[in-house]
């Protein structure tokens, strides 16, 4: 058995950490590429060129608006002359595309995530999609990025439904993670998890419980706070790290399986928790342990029926769907220690949502 750890190469943290990027910048090289995304531009176009600049680089900005696809990233590789580093900032998708662009031009990367809602900051991979804005594939790079650039203070300023959606990912992890690690599953290396990614997922699952509510009471008034940074920590580097070196498992397949029914813009993390809450059914766990889980999403504010992700229909049909596109042979859903059929992930998505809704009207 070969077990294998990825992480990125520094992770720093802080409140107003942007304004004083150069401390942290140790690459070789005077050209540097800055991807933007336009909605934060006038928030970190200013302290980012700045920084750059101080180290020594030259920089070319660029603004980006769109979905990673194939095309878009084939256009910004074409339109940087040639650059030593990349760096982007913003949300998700931002990041997936700098890192597309670093990978094909064979750079140094930074990331500088704006919001706290994805894993996308620290991990080697993109999600790329296709023109009409549908998830298409999951590009591997190969490396993480070489530094990651935290600043709490522009995360507490985003709106707190995504600060809450990158909480629901980072529960997720400790689940998927500790089923990978039982199983002996692969995790996105392609090598056996650790007992240090398996911890570090662990640590995700209980920071969250001891400072999510009140991390999220703070991020409503755009605070930082000892636990808002606790939790940012959680949702940015434990969950990060804890998915793509701990493994995946159900919850992640089953938010793949509801992204093909028409749920009215949920985000990945709402996507995800019902996921969760579906593997723990799904797993047979005892009856403590589901409500736990259950009553911790309620006073997160996070949704624990079909009805709350935007789903109105949730007929049988509708719901073999879903289950169905979980169960595709890439799916993750396959490192649960038993067989998976899309049968017993209908009547585990029925039941999750059955005690959700029981849960919630208690
Ligand atoms: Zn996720």
């Amino acid at each position: 058995m070969t077990r294998i750890f990825g992480s990125p190469g520094r992770y720093v943290q802080g409140q107003g950490v942007i304004d004083s990027i150069e401390k942290y910048l140790s690459f070789d090289g005077s050209q540097a590429a800055l991807l933007l995304d336009e909605q934060i531009i006038d928030i970190v176009a200013e302290p980012l060129g700045t920084g750059l600049a101080a180290s020594g680089f030259t920089v070319e900005s660029i603004a980006l608006d769109e979905v990673p696809t194939d095309d878009r990233i084939d256009r910004i590789v074409d339109e940087i002359d040639a650059t030593d580093v990349v760096v982007g900032a913003g949300g998700g998708r931002t990041l997936d595309i700098t890192k597309a662009v670093a990978a094909r031009l064979e750079t140094s990367i930074v990331t500088v995530p704006t919001i706290a809602s994805t894993d996308a900051p620290t991990s080697s991979l993109s999600v790329i999609y296709t023109e009409a804005g549908d998830f298409e594939t999951l590009q591997f790079h190969g490396f993480n990025p070489d530094l990651v650039v935290v600043d709490t203070e522009l995360i507490a300023a985003a709106p707190t439904r995504l600060f809450r959606s990158g909480i629901a990912d980072a529960l997720a992890t400790w689940f998927e993670a500790d089923t990978a690690y039982q199983a002996h599953a692969k995790n996105v290396f392609e090598g056996h998890s650790t007992r240090t990614a398996h911890a570090i997922a662990r640590e995700a699952y209980e920071t969250i419980t001891e400072h999510g509510v009140t991390a999220v009471t703070a991020v409503e008034q755009n605070a930082v706070t000892p636990s808002v940074e606790a939790v940012v920590e959680a949702n940015t580097l434990m969950s990060g790290l804890g998915f793509e070196s701990g493994g995946l498992a159900a919850a992640h397949a089953i938010h793949d399986g509801l992204t093909h029914l028409d749920l009215h813009g949920a985000t990945h993390g709402e996507k995800v928790n019902l996921g969760t809450i579906t593997q723990l059914v799904l797993e047979g766990r005892p009856k403590d342990e589901l409500h736990e889980f259950i009553e911790l999403s309620i006073e997160l504010g996070l949704p624990v029926t079909l009805e709350e992700i935007g789903l109105t229909e949730t007929d049988a049909a509708t719901l073999r769907r879903a289950a169905e596109a979980a169960c595709e042979p890439v799916e993750t859903i396959h490192n649960e220690p038993f067989e998976v059929t899309p049968s017993a992930v209908v009547n585990a998505l029925e039941t999750a949502d059955r005690v959700g809704r029981t849960l919630k009207d208690g």
